[in-house]
């Protein structure tokens, strides 16, 4: 399972191990002892081959012979642990049984263990097991590092990668995107007068309310204290104040019981949009000038939104 790149979703993927070794005759035996063992296996007769599948697939794990022409599988396991795509990869060297002296300088470049040739199956079988299991839990730290605890929502970390990730897509695509910072208001007398525990069941009920109301093009994360932001990608100024104005009725609506009576909140937004013609060089900005526009709502009473164009 891994999260998409917002890390707000949750797909299922296929487990993968690659295998690069340049002897053909290896990559039909991994195949057939490994069977049931990992859901798909990838094959690389060169490591240049191998280092293009490994950007591409993203494998979970990589079975690396150390002998080869042009690249040898050090070289390789530098480049893969080098590159942010493909640094979670568990690497398992392939060493023959005279290269045991080899074993310190593999797991120095970035193994994670090494297997003998020629295989003993069931170390080879359990060290895979093992390597998938050491990659299950790296994934689910990673996207623990990304998930607001409170709300479940995707945090401050995840949002400033949406956002530099939609920055350079737009410098492609160049379509319109906006930024929107959204801010909870007079939240501190709720903690004042009812207490922080229900200060905190607020931010969860908002946070599912955003969940619940965003559609597919738009991204809500918990930014801050009761600070939250989006992402709203392919829309134009007009709808990005619909959408957001719908956001404000949902959080509206959110009712919390405390003690006899019923805790409700509202929120001030402020917009930026981004269309092609913006010149703007910076994708923090879009943050800054979004909060901007937040301050200006907060002053014009607070409960409504202010959108701005960049320029
Ligand atoms: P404004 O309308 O100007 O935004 O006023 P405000 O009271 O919402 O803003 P202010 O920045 O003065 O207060 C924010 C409060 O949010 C203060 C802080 O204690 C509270 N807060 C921040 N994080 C949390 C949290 O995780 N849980 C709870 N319960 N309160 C939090
Ligand atoms: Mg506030
Ligand atoms: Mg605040």
């Amino acid at each position: 399972m891994e999260s998409d790149e917002s890390g707000s979703r949750i797909r299922a993927r296929t487990e993968t191990l690659l295998v690069v070794d340049d002897d053909p005759k290896i990559h039909p035996l991994i195949e057939f002892h490994l069977d049931g063992v990992v859901e798909r296996i990838l094959h690389a007769e060169s490591p240049v081959a191998g280092l293009q599948i490994a950007r591409h697939t993203k494998p979970d794990v990589v079975l690396l012979d150390i002998d080869m022409p042009r690249m040898d599988g050090f070289e390789l396991c530098r480049e893969l642990k080098a590159d942010e795509d493909t640094r979670d990869s568990q690497v398992l060297f392939l060493t023959g049984e005279s290269q045991e002296h080899q074993i310190a300088r593999a797991l120095d470049s970035g193994a994670a263990d090494y297997v003998t040739k020629p295989f003993n199956v069931v170390v080879l079988q359990a060290r895979v097991r093992a390597a998938l299991r050491t990659k299950r839990l790296v994934d689910l730290l990673r996207r623990e590092a990304r998930i607001d605890g409170l709300t479940g929502l995707p945090n401050r970390r995840a949002f400033e990668d949406a956002l530099n990730q939609q920055w350079s897509q737009q410098q492609r695509k160049a379509e319109n995107f906006a930024t929107v910072v959204l801010d909870l208001d007079h939240f501190k007398s709720i903690n004042d007068e009812y207490g922080h525990g229900v200060g905190d069941e607020v931010l969860r009920c908002v946070g599912t309310a955003l969940q619940a109301s965003q559609r597919a093009h738009e991204v809500w994360c918990r930014i801050g204290g009761e600070e939250f932001a989006a992402l709203l990608r392919g829309v134009d100024s007009e709808h990005a104040v619909e959408l957001v104005e719908r956001m404000l009725a949902e959080i509206k609506k959110v009712q919390v019981r405390a003690g006899h009576g019923i805790v409700s909140v509202t929120a001030s937004a402020g917009i930026a949009n981004m269309s092609p013609e913006s010149s703007t060089t910076e994708a923090t900005r879009l943050l800054q000038i979004a909060d901007d526009a937040l301050y200006s709502a907060k002053t014009a009473g607070r409960a409504c939104l202010v959108s701005v164009e960049v320029e």
